[in-house]
């Protein structure tokens, strides 16, 4: 028989362990595995945080597709629409014209985007916290802030300068607040010219609550803790535009920052809809708990398969209707489920219904502070914080990268953390360009 042909999109926290566990389970003559995305690594999203605040080098907070991937081809690009009908996908690679690759299994895990909304000035003023590019632009945001409000005479621009604004109380948006302001408050030990209370954080929320996914009494506490740091914290508030920067709130607020970050969910990646799979109301692929994806009569679409952020799947643990949240949690188990089920398929087996009870959050709020809610047991502050350390040191793939991250905590424990701006990272070419005169052509 033919090698299947196994296609993953997306080596994101699903794709690159279910290649990773098919290229093991799976032997050569039974099938090949081809893996595309647009990026050479897998993104350890829950470290984006600890990154940003510089407690991670931002290279070890990424997993290398090549170096894990070794049995894998690997596609540097982007699936631009899939047609099922004729196993068919067209892939857009980093350079050339774009190419259709025919499979016989395609695991479509591109994951989730930012859920913006319609908000005036938000496009063109704010940023989102939700990859390496974004976390590592917004420290350098920040402690280049630091420099333009120790620099400036006018207190205006000070306050605009000092002025930090985060959008949605989740854990991403929590954590990088909380990471973020603790950063800038270590830093501001070398700038003499700066006090703490000229900062101005704020988080805005919608809701009465933040941290959704633990507790009440625990999204309470870490409200408290952030308060006790000063951080202005609006629960039950919108952001109704931000035009040039300044931010109008639906308390009656208004005031004017320099960062705004948008940390208010995410939704299924649009390139969902450029394809001939089932989809639900909200852009996600519909599967069932096995992970192949279906449509509404609730036979699987046959080769067809997805789990995490972009997939609608049933949470068998919960009552019937209640789907798998977006989570790495989720997202790694079920990545294991899929490969063993596609294994399985393959070789003329049953798949088996993914089920795993959601086991709870654990979210740093800072340098030894945090918070955590794992099978019911709650812990605040340092144990907490302590917790979320090892819960991803032990989560992130491949013990290079656990190493390297391990020996990152540990020189910050003796040197402190890294606090200098590499902002002219963002602007590389500039002082080339300056010097080198145009040339007519
Ligand atoms: C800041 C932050 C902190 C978080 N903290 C936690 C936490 O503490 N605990 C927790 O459980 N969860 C956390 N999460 C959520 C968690 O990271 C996600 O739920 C998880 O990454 C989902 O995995 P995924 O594989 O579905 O998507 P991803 O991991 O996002 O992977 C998607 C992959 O698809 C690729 N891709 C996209 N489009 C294409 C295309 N057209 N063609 C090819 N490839 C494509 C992307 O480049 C990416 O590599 C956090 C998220 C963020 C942003």
């Amino acid at each position: 028989m033919k090698p299947q042909r196994i296609l993953v999109v997306g080596a994101g926290h699903v794709g690159l362990y279910a290649a990773l566990r098919l290229s093991r389970k799976l032997k050569a003559r039974e099938a090949e595995v081809i893996v595309v995305d647009p990026q050479p690594h897998m993104t350890y999203q829950p470290f984006l945080p600890e990154a940003a605040a510089g407690s991670i080098a931002p290279r070890h907070a990424v997993v290398p597709l090549r170096r894990e991937l070794r049995r894998c081809t690997i596609l540097a690009g982007e699936v631009t629409s899939v047609e099922h009908a004729r196993r068919t996908a067209t892939v857009q690679p980093i350079v050339g014209p774009p190419r259709e690759v025919e499979y016989d299994h395609i695991v479509l895990v591109p994951g989730s985007v930012s859920r913006t909304l319609p908000i005036a000035g938000l496009r063109e003023n704010a940023i989102g916290f939700k990859t390496l590019g974004e976390a590592i632009y917004l420290r350098n945001r920040v402690l280049d802030q630091l420099d333009v409000a120790a620099t400036t005479s006018d207190p205006a621009t000070r306050a605009r300068a000092l002025t930090f604004v985060f959008i949605g109380g989740g854990y991403a948006g929590i954590e990088a607040l909380a990471e973020m302001e603790d950063m800038a408050r270590d830093a501001l030990r070398y700038y003499p010219e700066l006090r703490p209370d000229q900062m101005h954080w704020v988080l805005v929320e919608a809701t009465q609550r933040v941290l959704p996914e633990v507790d009440p009494d625990m999204g309470a506490y870490t409200v408290q803790q952030l308060l006790k740091r000063n951080l202005d914290i609006r629960l039950g508030t919108r952001l109704e535009s931000c035009v040039d920067g300044v931010v109008k709130l639906s308390d009656g607020d208004s005031f004017a920052a320099d960062t705004i970050v948008w940390t208010a969910g995410v939704k299924a990646h649009p390139i969902l809809a450029r394809t001939d799979l089932p989809r639900d109301a909200k852009g996600r692929l519909t599967c069932l708990a096995t992970l192949q994806v279906t449509g509404p009569e609730e036979r699987p679409v046959e080769g067809a398969w997805s789990a995490g952020d972009c997939a609608a799947v049933p949470d068998l643990t919960k009552e019937p209707g209640v789907l798998c949240g977006p989570s790495a949690q989720h997202a790694v188990r079920q990545a294991a489920r899929l490969a063993d089920n596609l294994v399985a398929t393959i070789r003329g087996r049953a798949a088996t219904p993914y089920r795993h009870k959601y086991a709870g959050s654990v979210a740093s709020l800072g340098l030894h502070k945090g918070v955590a809610q794992v099978y019911g047991i709650k812990l605040r502050g340092l144990p907490a914080w302590f917790m979320h350390r090892t819960y991803h040191l032990s989560r992130i793939p491949s013990w290079n990268r656990r190493i390297r991250v391990l020996i990152d905590w540990s020189l910050a424990l003796f040197l402190r953390r890294e606090v200098v701006s590499l902002g002219e990272l963002h602007t590389p070419r500039e002082s080339f360009t300056e010097v080198t005169p145009p040339v007519a052509l």
